[in-house]
């Protein structure tokens, strides 16, 4: 009797299991429908999508969610054109992706094999590690090295290309479990070592404890490391006020007292010294510089990543990760504590004007404005997320007016429950997303709040969320297109394409809910408070997919957001 082969999709999915690959999120084709099925055979549930974007965008954000890579299968050639808007999004992001592909056939590379592309040339600038396997013994401990670079240093996107004739050698059973054994134990990781921080930290403690006006800054990479217990140590030990990036939201509650978010100008354009733990002094800080922040502000940064702090020039850079960090600037401070009282004139100022903007907010939010603008719903659907509890549903987020505005209504009480348009400002993330989040995140509810351009460019994944029955509630905040739809004066109609629709425009009143139905799933649309609060008490209560069409007054929002100066 011949002894039993392994083919190259085989070996690929039992070494991505071996590995630690729990999830895969993809699009299935030649020469990678078999990898799937085998991958999810040997333990690896495989999420298939409409599109790859979205795919890429879930592995994406599941990276970001679970600490681990997000695995990302393409096709060839258009496939992993396709791919690539999610693998430089995790790049842009600092999330670990591994995208994996099929190729053409290396001996017709060259020759305009079906489904060509030089896809190792395509994926580098996007990736920190681009490999291939030239012959199936390659796979195990390429599949190892590319998923072990993804979370080291600075996490990042990386990718392996698997050439179809690759997918199809085999060798034997005893063969492929050697090689599979033998990429394990060469992955077996040495304890890390540490460099010395001592004298960061106590740079650090010693800045903070003399500060007149400290501050505390909170990145998605402190989410990302976990740092959540550290850090809310750290502030409450201290007294020292925090300001969260959107997706460092939740690392210490927004409910907390010492939240600077509502006085976050204050906050940035005051602080002496500030403590900016995983995040970039990139365009979402305002590159860390007047008029927004003190020209005599003095940054500790903490980041895993040492580029980063040798760009920034911080007057303290600590190398290392975020939660180990603040573990020992909370060591250090316990030595030597030190406490800003409540009535300190720092944390009162910061208190008071938080307070004063809260209150301001909420009697905008207390009026039930309708045709709904974007506050009203958004009160309705923060205390229907308040009202879950605890495990917190997971919030997405996208859009110009539906995602600033939201940012500033919707409460995160837990870490890594906040996922959003990020560093790049993708818009179209927000469907993968929810995907990646209800399979990482199974106990929590995902709710997406999107607006209906950012839903339209994945709306076809409803059909996914629905196959899978994932609980996910999709609020579509439609205001018919980009901004408001069309928004034009009479002056500005001009030329021989006068009567197109504006680029803005969408169709009006857009019957989305009705995307949701065609699939078996739960639309609702709803003009009123009553509508949207028994839309969203019935599908919470539910936990099955559900898209709630709601629609806005389409003069409610202003152009580009907040970003007005930039369009
Ligand atoms: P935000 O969008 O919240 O401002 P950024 O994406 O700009 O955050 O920055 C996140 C930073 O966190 C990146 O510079 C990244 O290198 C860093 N980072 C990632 N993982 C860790 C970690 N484990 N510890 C410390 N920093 C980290």
């Amino acid at each position: 009797m011949a002894a039993a082969t392994v083919d190259g999709s085989a070996l690929a999915g039992r070494a991505l299991a071996a590995a630690g690959a729990r999830h895969m999120f993809g699009v299935v084709g030649i020469p990678v429908t078999s990898l799937a099925s085998r991958a999810a055979a040997a333990g690896v549930r495989f999420l298939a999508f409409r599109n790859e974007q979205s795919a890429g965008y879930a592995a994406a954000a599941y990276g970001f969610l679970t600490g681990t890579p997000g695995l990302l299968l393409t096709v060839s050639g258009p496939g992993c054109v396709h791919g690539l808007a999610g693998l430089s999004h995790a790049t842009a992001n600092a999330w670990p992706l591994l995208m994996v592909s099929g190729s053409c056939d290396q001996a017709d590379a060259g020759r305009g094999d079906f489904q060509e592309l030089d896809q190792i040339a395509a994926t580098k600038p996007f990736v920190k590690l681009a490999v291939k396997a030239t012959t199936i013994a390659d796979i195990p401990r390429l599949v190892f090295q590319a998923l072990a670079a993804t979370v080291s240093g600075r996490p990042g996107g990386c990718y392996l290309d698997i050439p179809s004739d690759v997918l199809h050698q085999t060798l034997t059973e005893s063969e492929a479990a050697d090689l599979i054994a033998a990429a394990t134990a060469a992955s077996n990781p040495s304890p890390p070592k540490h460099k010395s921080l001592d004298e960061g930290i106590e740079k650090a403690a010693d800045l903070l404890r003399r500060a007149e006006r400290p501050l505390v800054v909170i990145g998605k990479g402190a989410a990302y490391a976990r740092a959540e217990e550290a850090i809310r140590k750290l502030v409450d030990t201290t007294g020292i006020p925090f300001l969260p990036t959107p997706m460092g939201k939740g690392v210490v509650p927004d409910s907390h007292l010492l939240s600077a978010t509502a006085a976050r100008s204050l906050a940035i354009g005051q602080c002496d010294v500030a403590l900016v733990v995983g995040a970039r002094l990139n365009w979402l800080l305002h590159f860390g510089e007047p008029p927004k922040w003190s020209k005599d502000v003095k940054f500790i940064l903490v980041d895993v990543c040492e580029e980063e702090i040798e760009l920034r020039k911080p007057h303290v850079g600590i190398v290392g990760d975020a939660k180990r960090v603040i573990e020992l600037i909370n060591r250090e401070i316990k030595d030597n504590p030190f406490c800003l009282a409540s009535s300190h004139p720092w944390v009162e100022a910061i208190t008071k004007k938080a307070k004063d903007n809260v209150l301001k907010m909420e009697a905008q939010l207390a009026k039930d404005v309708v045709p709904f603008n974007f506050l009203t719903p958004l009160r309705i659907i923060r205390d229907a997320i308040l009202a879950e509890g605890s495990p917190a549903p997971v919030v997405v987020s996208e859009g110009a007016n539906t995602m600033d505005v939201g940012r500033a209504v919707l409460v995160q009480n837990e870490p890594r429950t906040r996922l959003d348009a990020g560093t790049w400002g993708t818009m179209g993330v927000g469907l993968g997303y929810c995907i990646a989040a209800a399979v990482a995140e199974p106990e929590r509810l995902v709710v997406a709040v999107e607006g209906d351009s950012g839903f339209g460019f994945s709306a076809m994944e409803v059909e996914t969320l629905v196959r899978y029955q994932l609980p996910v509630v999709v609020i579509v905040f439609n205001n018919n297109g980009v901004y408001g739809g069309d928004r034009r004066g009479p002056d500005e109609i001009t030329g021989p394409y006068k009567d197109d629709p504006a680029p803005t425009s969408f169709v009006p009143a857009a019957g989305y809910h009705k995307m949701m139905e065609a699939f078996g799933g739960k639309g609702y649309l709803v003009e009123t408070p009553d509508e949207l609060k028994s839309a969203l008490s019935e599908s919470f209560h539910a936990r099955k997919p559900a898209v709630i069409n709601c629609i806005i007054d389409p003069y409610a929002g202003a152009e580009s957001g907040r970003m007005q100066h930039k369009n």
